[in-house]
C-alpha cells in the first residue's frame, strides 16, 4: 500500500514536471517566433525609412529628363544607406534614369500608380538572379523607386524551431531568398503586421508536435523530472507515509520481535557505579529504527497493543540480562515501563512475577507507571501494583510533576520511587540558585518515604546539584545514552565504574 501510494506520488510529480516542460516548450516556441518577427520587422522598417529619406528629395524630379547632374544626384542619395542598391526614376514601366546608369524595364508585378507602393521583385536587370524589395513613390505614370537588397532581411528569418518570411502585395520573400507568389490559402503561419509600411511578416513553426520537439530539446529535462519523481516517491515512502501505515505494521513488528529493549543505566552518582537500568523500547527493523518510542508507544496504547508489546519486551529482557547477572552488583535495579490502560493485565502480571523469579534475588524489578487516570487508588492497575509489591517487585512513579496526580492520592499509591521528570532537571540552574520545583519534589519524596531517581541529567552541574540535595540515583546523557543489550554488556565490563 505504501509502495503504491509512493508510486502514485512519483507519477504525480512526473506528470506535473512534464506538463511544466510542455508548457515551457510551447511558450518558448511562441516566444521565439515573436522575437524573430520583431527582428525582421524592425530591420525592414529601418531599411524602408532610409529608403524614403533617400527618395523624398527626388520626387519632384520624377518625369524630368535624365541629365548627368540628375544621375549624379541619384547616386549621391543612394550612398545614404549601404542597403540601397539603386535609385531609379521611372516613366510607365521603364526605369529611364538610374543611379546604376542603366535603363531597363521594370518586371511584374510592378505597376505605376499614384501612391507609395512596395514590391517584391524576383530580379531586376542590373542584378540578375537577386530578388529586391522595391519601394516606389509615384505620381501618376512617373515616380521614384528605391531597390533594396533582401539579404539583411533574409539573414534574420530563421531560428532553430521555425522560419519567417516577408509578404507584400501578392508576393512573399522566403528565408532562402526566393520570391514567390503568395499561396491562396496558407495554413500554419502566424501573421505580424507592420504599422509603418505596407508589408507583413509571417512566422511558421516547425510543425512537429510539441511532444516531439520536447523530446529533442528537453530530453534531459525529462530525465531530471523522472529522477526527481523517483526521489520524491522514495522520500514520501520513507518519511511521510510511515506514520499512518505504522498502525498496521506494529502488530506484525511485535510478533516478529522487532520491538527490542534498550537499557539506559541508572547511576549511583556518589560512587559513579551502575546501580541499574531502565528498559526502553526500540522498534528496529533491518538494522534501522522505524519510529521513536514516543510515536509507537502512543500507537500501541491507542490500539490496545501495550500488553503484547510489553510481554515480548520482557521475554527479551530476560534473555539479555540473565547471561549478565554475574557482572551485576549485589543489588541491580531494573526499571520497566508499564502503561496498559484498558487492557487485560493478568498475563502481564504473571510475566512480571516470572521475570523477577527467573532473574534471581539480586535483581530488583521496578515497575514504572506515569501519573495518569488509571493510576488512581482503587483502579485495576493499582490493584495489580499492590499484588506485584507483595511478590517483591517495586513501583516507581514516572514523570512526576507532569501529570495530574493529586497530592492526596499520591500518599495512597503503592510506591517505592519517585522519578523527577527531565523537564524539571533541564530547568536546573547553577549550584547556588534556588531551584524551587526540584527542591520541593525532593522534599515531598522524603516526607512520603520514597526514594528519588532524577532523569534527563545531562550536565555535571545538574548532577552536582542533585547529589547535593541527596539524589544519588541519576539517569541521563551525562552518564549514558540508552544502550543495546550488547552495548550494555560492554558498558558493564569497561565503562560502568569509570565515572
Ligand atoms: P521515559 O520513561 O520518561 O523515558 C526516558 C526518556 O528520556 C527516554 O526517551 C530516554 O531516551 C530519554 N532520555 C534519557 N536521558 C536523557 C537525557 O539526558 N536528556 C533527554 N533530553 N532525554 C533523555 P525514549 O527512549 O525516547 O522514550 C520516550 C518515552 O517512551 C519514555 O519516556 C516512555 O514514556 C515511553 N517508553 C519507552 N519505552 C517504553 C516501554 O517499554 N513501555 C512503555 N509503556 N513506555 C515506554
Ligand atoms: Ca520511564
Ligand atoms: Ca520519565
Amino acid at each position: 500500500m505504501r509502495t503504491l501510494t509512493a508510486a502514485g506520488v512519483a507519477l504525480l510529480i512526473f506528470l506535473a514536471g512534464s506538463a511544466m516542460l510542455t508548457v515551457r516548450t510551447a511558450f518558448s516556441q511562441r516566444g521565439q517566433a515573436s522575437q524573430t518577427a520583431t527582428r525582421v520587422m524592425s530591420r525592414a522598417d529601418r531599411l524602408l525609412t532610409e529608403a524614403r529619406q533617400a527618395m523624398e528629395p527626388l520626387t519632384a524630379r520624377a518625369g524630368q529628363p535624365c541629365t548627368a547632374a540628375l544621375q549624379h544626384q541619384l547616386e549621391h542619395q543612394r550612398l545614404r544607406s549601404p542597403y540601397i542598391q539603386g535609385i531609379h526614376l521611372y516613366q510607365g514601366r521603364r526605369a529611364y534614369c538610374s543611379s546604376t546608369l542603366e535603363t531597363f524595364a521594370l518586371p511584374e508585378p510592378f505597376t505605376p500608380g499614384a501612391r507609395e507602393q512596395l514590391y517584391l521583385l524576383p530580379e531586376i536587370p542590373p542584378q540578375p538572379g537577386a530578388p529586391v524589395l522595391a519601394y516606389a513613390l509615384g505620381k501618376g505614370e512617373s515616380g521614384v523607386m528605391v531597390t533594396l537588397s533582401t539579404a539583411p532581411l533574409v539573414r534574420r528569418m530563421t531560428w532553430h524551431e521555425g522560419v519567417a518570411g516577408l509578404q507584400t502585395g501578392t508576393r512573399v520573400l522566403l528565408p532562402d531568398n526566393r520570391v514567390m507568389r503568395l499561396p491562396p490559402a496558407w495554413g500554419g503561419v502566424t501573421w505580424w503586421y507592420s504599422g509603418l509600411f505596407d508589408y507583413s511578416v509571417f512566422t511558421r513553426e516547425f510543425r512537429e508536435p510539441v511532444m516531439a520537439r520536447l523530446w529533442q530539446t528537453g530530453k534531459w529535462g525529462f530525465v531530471l523530472t523522472g529522477l526527481l519523481a523517483l526521489a520524491g516517491g522514495w522520500l514520501c515512502r520513507r518519511y511521510l507515509l510511515t506514520p499512518p501505515a505504522l498502525s498496521g505494521q506494529l502488530g506484525e513488528a511485535i510478533r516478529k520481535g522487532e520491538i527490542v529493549p534498550y537499557y539506559q543505566p541508572v547511576m549511583n552518582a556518589e560512587t559513579g557505579r551502575v546501580h541499574g537500568v531502565e528498559v526502553l523500547a526500540r522498534w528496529i527493523s533491518g538494522g534501522r529504527e522505524v519510529a521513536g518510542p514516543d510515536a509507537f508507544i502512543a500507537l500501541a496504547e491507542a490500539h490496545g497493543l501495550m500488553v503484547p508489546l510489553t510481554r515480548t519486551l520482557l521475554s527479551r529482557v530476560l534473555s539479555d540480562i540473565q547471561p549478565l547477572t554475574f557482572r551485576l552488583p549485589e543489588v541491580f535495579h531494573l526499571g520497566v515501563n508499564l502503561s496498559v490502560a484498558g487492557e487485560d493485565v493478568r498475563e502481564l502480571e504473571r510475566d512480571l512475577i516470572k521475570l523477577k523469579e527467573n532473574l534471581g534475588r539480586r535483581i530488583r524489578v521496578v515497575v514504572e507507571v506515569t501519573e495518569s487516570a488509571p493510576v488512581v487508588p482503587g483502579s485495576q492497575v493499582v490493584d495489580m501494583l499492590q499484588r506485584l509489591r507483595l511478590e517483591g517487585l517495586q513501583v516507581a512513579l514516572d514523570d512526576f510533576g507532569t501529570g495530574y496526580a493529586s497530592l492526596a492520592h499520591l500518599s495512597r499509591l503503592p510506591l517505592d520511587f519517585l522519578k523527577v521528570d527531565r523537564m524539571f532537571v533541564r530547568a536546573l540552574q547553577d549550584l547556588e540558585s534556588e531551584n524551587v520545583l526540584v527542591d520541593s519534589i525532593i522534599a515531598l519524596a522524603g516526607q512520603l518515604g520514597l526514594k528519588v531517581i532524577a532523569e534527563g541529567v545531562e550536565t555535571k552541574c545538574q548532577a552536582g546539584y542533585l547529589l547535593g540535595r541527596g539524589v544519588r540515583l541519576q539517569q541521563g546523557y551525562r552518564w549514558s545514552q540508552p544502550l543495546s543489550a550488547r552495548a550494555l554488556a560492554r558498558y558493564l565490563i569497561w565503562g560502568g565504574t569509570s565515572h
